[in-house]
């Protein structure tokens, strides 16, 4: 039970306490309400949550764990040049490489209030190992909330592409390892700790027949499927000269729009691309600060909003956003909708609806994550604002998203503690990052 806090419920209502409660029991929330709990309620463990802002843990939506072993590469450069630049590095990772920088990636994004995170895993080298467990066993080490999905490319240099034919595969085996991942994985049931989706890379990285055959096995074993979507001028360019169509457009031909899909980036859209979008039921995980690293552009969020289409928040992988904080995208949404929309774009709450249950939507769970709501499982992040960043601003859910990241008081997944007095309480964070920096040893030294 925690008590005496400030609650953003992030309800349908937006429901907020300025001192308020909660009970949490068998990993959900059993009551939250405003004011001092009724007489009588009982718990385990009761915490003073006095100058504290209670709210839903947040949901990344769009990460590439294995590249935290590999930041710092094409500082200056765009989408296109960054990608053959790390292309050759990233062919060199194994699967306790990728173990290494997962962990580390899901420690950075729990002691910055993350509770359930999503990843693309798109790159396979040969001989590489079996990658996509190795992130599903750092996300038990660490115990957030994972929603790995099952990446994929086929088209090699070869065949034209832009990622060398060692990381590249067939259809057929695209295929098998995703019904694979989702056998071994896939837990359909309220609560999962993992659900597994598909996730072909990008329209210039994929053959239009790899998106209809994923699309339609997706639909065969149920689970949702994502992809990088409209991230450069770039790849509108590519789009209009190999298909003759917008990126948008490309996706609606192959069947790759829809209420079980969720789309990263959507930088470059047209005001019928973001009608399509809102119409299809479609899910935009939106990264502010890798489109700005990259240069990409601002995605417009307050159309997509306005619009109706469900907008969640995304870190997208450390080599293209080298700080890994879904608490910094929350103040990043803010701030680049503003400076091209005006001071009305976005609001702090638009900002914490995006990183909670806007992400949950994205991944098919706003119906157990995103909201401290009765029956909702007990994800939650208590945020100190009682020092030096946040001790003068009245409003809690503002100096969350444009003060400095809060201290995290504590955190859980399904009730359990993950984070307790900013301290990661799961795993050791010293040696994630010994592991790490002999992960990026090794992967150098193989060049
Ligand atoms: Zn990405």
């Amino acid at each position: 039970m925690i008590t005496g806090a400030a609650v953003a419920t992030v309800d349908p209502s937006g429901t907020e306490h300025r001192r308020g409660f909660v009970v949490v029991e068998d990993g959900v929330v059993a009551a939250v309400g405003p004011g001092d709990p009724p007489p009588g309620t009982t718990a385990d463990r009761v915490l003073d949550g006095r100058g504290h802002l209670l709210t839903p843990g947040f949901v990344n939506t769009h990460h590439h764990l294995y590249q935290w072993a590999t930041r710092g590469f094409a500082v200056d450069a765009g989408l296109f040049e960054w990608l053959t630049t790390l292309y050759p590095v990233w062919a060199r990772l194994d699967a306790a490489d990728v173990e290494a920088a997962a962990r580390a990636g899901l420690a950075r994004l729990a002691l910055t209030g993350c509770t359930t995170t999503s990843d693309h895993h798109y790159l396979h080298p040969r001989d590489g190992g079996d990658q996509l467990a190795a992130t599903v066993e750092a996300a038990r080490t660490v115990g957030l909330r994972f929603s790995p999905t099952r990446g994929s490319m086929d088209l090699g240099a070869a065949a034209g592409g832009l990622p060398p034919d060692s990381v590249v595969e067939t259809v057929d085996a695209v295929l098998a390892a995703t019904a694979d991942a989702v056998a071994r994985f896939h837990d359909p049931a309220p609560g999962a700790m993992v659900r597994v989706g598909a996730a072909p890379c990008s329209p210039f990285s994929v053959s239009p027949d790899l998106l209809r055959q994923s699309a339609a096995q997706a639909a065969e074993l149920g689970i949702r499927r994502h992809t990088h979507l409209a991230e450069t001028a770039d790849e509108e360019e590519y789009c209009a000269q190999t298909f003759g169509r917008r990126p948008v457009e490309v996706l609606e031909d192959l069947g790759w729009l829809g209420p079980d899909v969720w789309l990263a980036h959507c930088v470059h859209l047209s005001d019928p691309d973001i009608a399509t979008l809102a119409r299809t039921g479609t899910s935009v995980a939106h990264c502010p600060s890798s489109n700005a690293r990259l240069g990409a552009g601002i995605a417009r969020t307050r159309d997509l909003l306005a619009a109706g289409v469900p907008v969640g928040l995304g870190v997208d992988g450390a080599a293209s956003s080298e700080q890994g904080s879904l608490a910094d995208e929350l103040r990043q949404m803010l701030y680049v909708a503003r400076a091209v929309g005006g001071p009305t774009a976005v609001s702090a709450r638009d900002a914490l609806r995006a990183a909670t249950v806007g992400g949950a939507t994205c991944l098919g769970r706003d119906g157990e994550i995103g909201s401290i709501e009765v029956g909702k499982r007990a994800d939650l992040a208590l945020w100190d604002l009682t020092g030096l960043g946040h001790a003068d601003l009245d409003d809690p859910v503002v100096a969350l998203v444009v003060g400095p990241t809060p201290p995290l008081a504590l955190s859980t997944v399904e009730g359990r503690v993950v984070v307790e007095d900013g301290r990661l309480r799961t795993t050791d964070v010293d040696r994630a990052v010994a592991d790490l920096v002999a992960a990026r040893g090794r992967v150098l030294a193989r060049g």
